[in-house]
């Protein structure tokens, strides 16, 4: 194996794999050997190094602790049958993660150094990426940045430590979705940061997602924060409506995350001969199409399950079950983009970015 010339490795002499049973993994649980790790101190990142996998040491009083200057991403490796490993669209991971970055006052990562940090990690992690795409076989990669600096002074951190670690996945959801459309808490208002991929956007969604938990409910679909009449997003995923057949999505904007998934699926669905239209959905048309039969699916979007169909929506007192169409959108999109994925299908887009 070349060993990079930016990136110090140092590879673990007790692999774990041969302990981790991969037919029974619970989501996010279970860690490959290594990790990538990137300090930024007197203004600038440093060396980048490549070391097992290992608990962290900071300070007490480091910032990330009491401010919560943080940010992430979410991204998977695939692996195709002939053992090929594969990203999608991880340039947009990349220029995402620096956009929350810029939102909460983290020096922006190098390019370099995110996308040949990525590579060297998965080539050297590489036995755990299965391939089986019926089973949903993937690698989930987490990159994240925090702020390290000791010192409870409320002011920005002056050193940080950009973390890849990756969790080998099977495919996640299997039973439809169930939604409550939010009428009295929010997510992100304008002005704030709700388009960053920060730790407090979630954070701040764990209370009122457990209070719609208790009523039975898996997650809450946020409305706007000035009148809760717009449709924005679930939180983890963004939000699609087929009314009659067309697809309808919000567009992004300061309260809502710019899903990759999102992108690609308003992509896809385009090149399946779907409508697609991005506009403002509200809460009063969406009562109004489910009442009136017109809603014929809703699901979410995002990296950990590609696409996940709703089941039902409820919004204050009033219920409504969606039954899957024959000619179900959702479906169809997701297989399409799977395919990509896992290199079966022409990469008619440019999303596959080989591992090598
Ligand atoms: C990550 C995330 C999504 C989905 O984004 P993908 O790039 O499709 O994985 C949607 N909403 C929020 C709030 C997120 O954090």
């Amino acid at each position: 194996m070349e060993t990079s010339s930016l990136i110090k490795v140092t590879k673990t002499e007790n692999s774990k794999i041969n302990q981790v049973d991969f037919d029974n993994l619970v989501f996010g649980k279970t860690f490959t050997d290594h990790m990538f790790i990137c300090d930024y101190k007197d203004g600038s990142w440093q060396t980048p190094e490549i070391l097992p996998y290992q608990p962290l040491t900071l300070d007490p009083s480091a910032k990330v602790f009491h401010y919560g200057q943080a940010v992430f991403e979410g991204m998977k490796a695939y692996k195709d049958e002939q053992g090929k490993a594969w990203l999608f669209r991880p340039e947009e991971n990349f220029e995402r993660i620096n956009k929350s970055s810029k939102r909460l006052n983290i020096p922006e990562f190098i390019k370099e150094y995110f996308l040949e940090g990525l590579n060297e990690l998965l080539k050297l992690d590489s036995a755990w990426i299965k391939s089986g795409q019926d089973a949903g076989n993937a690698l989930y990669i987490r990159p994240f940045v925090i702020a390290t600096q000791a010192g409870v002074m409320a002011s920005p951190s002056t050193e940080y430590k950009f973390i890849i670690i990756c969790s080998p996945v099977q495919a996640y959801y299997t039973k439809d979705v169930k939604v409550k459309i939010a009428d009295y808490y929010s997510r992100a208002a304008n002005g704030g940061f709700g388009a960053a991929k920060a730790a407090g956007n979630y954070a701040g969604q764990f209370y009122p997602t457990k209070l719609v938990q208790e009523e039975g409910y898996d997650q809450v679909i946020w409305t706007d924060d000035t009148n809760h009449e717009h449709l924005e997003e679930a939180g983890t995923m963004n939000i699609f409506f087929r009314i009659n057949d067309t697809l309808v999505t919000c567009p992004i904007s300061e309260r809502i995350l710019d899903g990759i998934t999102r992108k690609s699926v308003i992509t896809m669905a385009e090149k399946l001969g779907i409508t697609v239209e991005v506009r403002k959905v509200t809460v009063t048309e969406l009562i109004e199409a489910a009442n009136n039969g017109s809603l014929k699916e809703s699901f979410g979007s995002g990296t950990a399950a590609v696409i996940s169909p709703i089941g039902t929506i409820a919004h204050k007192d009033n219920v409504w079950t969606l039954t899957k169409p024959e000619d179900c959108y959702s479906a169809a999109i997701k297989k399409a983009i799977l395919d990509v994925q896992y290199n079966v299908a022409e990469d008619t887009f440019g999303w596959r970015y080989e591992v090598k």
